[in-house]
């Protein structure tokens, strides 16, 4: 083997070497579970107020409701509401429109679960045509 041969092979090792990094990096920049880092708005069903935790403040009652509840059989997860201190606050949509606060599937059932009940605005379906 000579060494303009020995070149060509290490440039070709080299080559694939960073190709396989670039993949694993742009994979696991994907992977990254994207709920965790918008926030969460809830929405009090006693008194209306509605309120804004961080994703991380989520994460972490997502957490102890997980320890409460062991198993699949978990009732549908509420938050206490700083307005009224009753634990009747659920995770719930703001329009991007309107900013009005509103429960999933509150347009009915055959509209898209965050369609905004006021204005008909729906982040999963209109969101990415007027970005
Ligand atoms: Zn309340
Ligand atoms: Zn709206």
């Amino acid at each position: 083997m000579n060494d303009k041969t020995k070149n060509v092979i290490m440039g070709a090792v080299v080559v694939i070497a960073l190709v396989l990094s670039i993949t694993l990096i742009s994979r696991s920049f994907s992977e990254k579970p994207i709920k965790w880092v918008v926030p969460v708005t809830l929405l009090c069903g006693n008194c209306n107020h509605s309120t804004v935790i961080s994703a991380e403040e989520y994460r972490r009652a997502l957490e102890a409701w997980s320890k409460k509840y062991p198993g699949s059989a978990k009732p549908k997860m509420t938050f206490s509401c700083p307005e009224c201190n009753e634990q009747k606050a659920y995770k719930a949509f703001k329009c991007e429109k309107c900013s009005n606060v509103f429960f999933q599937n509150s347009a009915g059932m055959n509209a898209l679960p965050d369609t905004c009940p006021k204005c008909g605005y729906s982040s999963i379906r209109d969101g990415n045509k007027t970005k």
